[in-house]
């Protein structure tokens, strides 16, 4: 009955089975003499599955009492239209399991290259001592991190969580190409993929042999910039990790890292030898987008209105050519 809500099985306990607290009734009566009796069904037949429906109590003294209305056929299309809605159900229920299996193991292969677990980390030495570097390890495996989101067969069931990968992959992908611009390419290549404790830093190519303040000053800022800039984008990248993280908890599993938590930085140690913690999250209004990083150059300028930012200002020479005045 379309609109019953009263259950028909009770669930088994860890001592008992099921009980089946619905009534089989019948659609033709048992007997000749019972609710749509008159029939040539023979008796066997009247009891087989073909002739039974599952009714509450109520339905049932409801369907018997008012054959008029109930009728043989209109009992039989009740039952046709309910086995349709139980077939398209499970099929919905095995599709959303198979694409939740999908998601599962993606997030999986995600979180562990970028190795959410020691994130502060991983990520501390991009934001500590005005130098950032990178282990030419972790800096191998976040690289192959954008190809293996762009060639999933993503199911597209979860809109939201996808795109919040995706944001998350431009601004990976933007870490590492404003990274690379001034990283030291010399021990870059050196390096070798057992390399494990080689890092890859910052080229302080404000240094130059000879006395000139007025270039010395010009190439001090341009650092202090690219300093801030990796820094910033470090910072976005946690956001959208962290944006990710939600989107896990609230389409895949409401418990995911419920004890690790969210993704925290740690800089450090500064001056007096402290370090320190912080946690950067995208605010509600910048969650409303499905993408809140709108690319590197609206980032420049969009950065000064995020919870924490180092740096401020366009700077060109880091976008493509077509960008430039
Ligand atoms: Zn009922």
């Amino acid at each position: 009955m379309p609109d019953c809500q009263h259950g028909l099985i009770a669930d088994e306990t860890e001592t008992d089975d099921e009980s089946i607290i619905g009534d089989e009734a019948h659609i033709v009566a048992r007997s000749d003499d019972g609710p749509r009796g008159v029939s040539d069904l023979t008796p066997e037949d009247r009891d087989k599955y073909d002739n039974l429906v599952l009714l509450c109590r109520k339905h049932h003294k409801i369907v018997d009492d008012q054959p008029g209305f109930y009728t043989v056929e209109k009992l039989k299309e009740i039952k046709a239209l309910h086995e349709a809605w139980v077939k398209e159900s499970l099929h919905l229920d095995k599709e959303k399991e198979k694409d939740d299996l999908n998601y599962a193991s993606y997030i999986d292969t995600i979180a562990k290259t970028f190795d959410f677990d020691s994130w502060d980390g991983w990520t501390s030495s991009l934001v500590s001592h005005g130098q950032p570097s990178i282990r030419y390890k972790k800096l191998k495996e976040l690289q192959t991190i954008p190809n293996f989101i762009v060639s999933r067969f993503w199911p597209k069931r979860y809109e939201e969580l996808e795109a919040s990968i995706f944001n998350l992959k431009n601004v990976l992908n933007d870490l590492i190409k404003v990274f690379y611009k001034y990283a030291d390419e010399g021990a870059i290549d050196k390096a070798k993929e057992t390399d494990e404790d080689r890092t890859i830093r910052t080229r302080k190519f404000y240094k130059i042999d000879e006395w000139n303040p007025e270039l010395y000053n010009k190439l001090s800022e341009k650092f202090d910039y690219h300093v801030s800039l990796v820094e910033d984008l470090a910072l976005e990248m946690t956001r959208a990790a962290n944006l990710v993280i939600e989107k896990i908890r609230k389409y895949i599993s409401p418990k995911y890292r419920e004890e690790e938590g969210k993704l925290l930085m740690t800089s450090g140690p500064h001056m007096d030898f402290s370090w320190k913690t912080f946690k950067v999250e995208y605010k509600t209004d910048e969650k409303k987008e499905n993408h809140p990083y709108h690319g590197l150059k609206s980032f420049m300028t969009e950065r000064a209105g995020r919870d924490l930012h180092y740096g401020e200002g366009v700077d060109t020479h880091y976008l493509p050519k077509r960008f430039e005045p």
